[in-house]
């Protein structure tokens, strides 16, 4: 018998349930473990039977199609993949039959050897993620980043690498399968209304995301934003504010304070928007919570770009900015992106239809901007929200580009600004389909116009792959 047979998985009979990335890091980890692992996905398709095939060499069983549902009582544990939903058949079968069900964040929880740090919110995980590890790093910790951000928790973890913590970034879909997921650290920026076509209400969507906290004793931390109620929360608080100075992390012009004292100029970083500064408060309060210190900002974190498709400037051209920020796909990701525009603005929104209108944001789309272009499933519910501003509804991107072009000839000082405010899928596969295609759009329209060295075409980073 060696170590590894003392974990509680050696010998348990357990079914992954999809065979996304996250199935497949999991199957793999219980196999490390010693688990007698079935990976089970309803669906039938070329890329699955690829991955079923690489599975089987492994040495693990798979069942693809109608087969996946056959009867569960078999299996001693379950693993459910954050993408699937609890109503399909697979799913409902081994609640039904009352096998004991896990996410793949608690299977990859309960394996983990180093603290966790976890980061979640409506808007701003993934940038605060990354801000955090780069800043652990900064301070001389061994760290790596996984969890919604892209990489599975599992993942990470099959490989032996030695690391003082992980960070991870964490959605309320994940937070609803835990069980002992208990964080060192627990950040949570902000909440605003999203996946209301998945909760029943914003309440139901705040309890998922508050489970967070659920496991997290005095000896742990949160990082909250201040002012706001978290009733029953045991950890120790480290509280941030862009606007109220009593917070812990806070914000003087544009310095950045920690407990008073100035912690990085704002100017010094490629950061826009005070929801970036937030985001570093968070992360900053992270690192602090661990390392018990602040780190000396170094030109890893004053060079950072957050990933392609937030807010991200794509052109500049004749001295109009145009700007990718497909990746919001609330309306809270939507006003803090205007809000970071300075000047005339053309806002190009709109999407599919998620459960919540836009007339929340009509007052500040009113002062703020000066031609609206819609599209998408909702654009003519928009147009009918945000009365009062010049707007116009269009069929595809394209059109909402040549229209965008065409309003800012000869109106220099001017942005361009794709947040659509809502999701993609009515018209694309995800927000990174939708934020190449306008990348495209836009440049080849400045071709089409004539860019002879008189605007740039910034460099991008590569999409995030989450
Ligand atoms: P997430 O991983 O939570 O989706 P991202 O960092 O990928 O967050 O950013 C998603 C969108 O939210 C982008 O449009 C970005 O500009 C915006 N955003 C980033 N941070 C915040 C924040 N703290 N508050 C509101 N919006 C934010």
């Amino acid at each position: 018998m060696n170590g590894l047979s003392k974990n509680p998985y050696f010998g348990k009979r357990v079914a992954v349930l999809g065979m996304g990335r996250s199935g497949l890091a999991a199957a793999r980890l219980l196999k490390k473990y010693g688990a007698d692992v079935t990976v089970c996905d309803s669906m039938n398709s070329a890329v699955l039977t690829q991955r079923a095939g690489k599975l089987c060499e492994e040495g693990l069983r798979v069942l693809t199609g109608p087969a996946a549902d056959k009867d569960p009582s078999g299996y001693e544990l379950a693993i459910l993949s954050p993408g699937i939903e609890e109503s399909t058949a697979l799913v409902r079968n081994i609640i039904l039959k009352g096998v004991p069900l896990i996410g793949e964040l608690e299977l990859a929880y309960s394996l983990c050897k180093c603290p966790v740090i976890a980061i979640t919110g409506s808007n701003g995980k993934t940038t605060t993620t990354e801000l955090t590890t780069l800043m652990m790093r900064q301070a001389g910790l061994i760290v790596s980043s996984c969890g919604n951000i892209g990489i599975p928790m599992s993942e990470v973890l099959l490989s032996d690498e030695f690391r003082d913590a992980l960070v991870v970034e964490v959605s309320s879909f994940q937070l609803e399968t835990i069980k002992t997921f208990r964080p060192k650290v627990a950040a949570w920026l902000n909440l605003s209304p999203n996946h209301l076509d998945r909760y029943r209400s914003l309440k139901e969507y705040r309890y998922a995301k508050l489970r967070i906290f659920e496991n997290q004793s005095e000896k742990d931390t949160a990082i909250l934003p201040h002012g706001e109620e978290f009733p029953g929360l045991k950890a120790r608080r480290i509280t941030f504010s862009t606007t109220d100075l009593s917070a812990d992390l806070t914000m003087l012009g544009n310095s950045i304070l920690h407990q008073g004292e100035a912690i990085l100029d704002l100017g010094e970083t490629k950061l826009n928007g005070t929801h970036n500064a937030a985001n570093l408060m968070a992360a900053f309060g992270s690192v602090f919570a661990v390392a018990g210190r602040i780190p000396v900002t170094g030109p890893d974190i004053k060079n950072y770009h957050p990933p392609a498709h937030r807010c991200e400037l794509i052109a500049e051209f004749s001295g109009v900015r145009w700007i990718n920020d497909s990746k919001a796909t609330n309306l809270d990701a939507m006003v803090q992106a205007i809000r970071s525009v300075k000047g005339p603005l053309v806002l190009i929104a709109g999407g599919k239809d998620k459960g919540f209108g836009f007339s929340p944001v009509a007052a500040l789309v009113r002062e703020r901007v000066d031609f609206a272009i819609l599209i998408g499933e909702m654009r003519h519910r928009i147009a009918s929200e945000w009365s009062g501003i010049p707007i116009s509804t269009v069929e595809s991107l394209e059109e909402a580009v040549m229209l965008a072009s065409q309003h800012t000839v000869s109106k220099p000082q001017c942005t361009v600004l794709l947040s659509p405010g809502t999701s993609s899928f009515d018209m694309f596969s995800d927000y990174i389909e939708r934020g190449e295609r306008f990348r495209k759009l836009v440049q080849k329209h400045l071709k089409e116009a004539g860019m002879n060295g008189q605007g740039s075409l910034p460099e991008t980073k590569s999409a995030s792959n989450k």
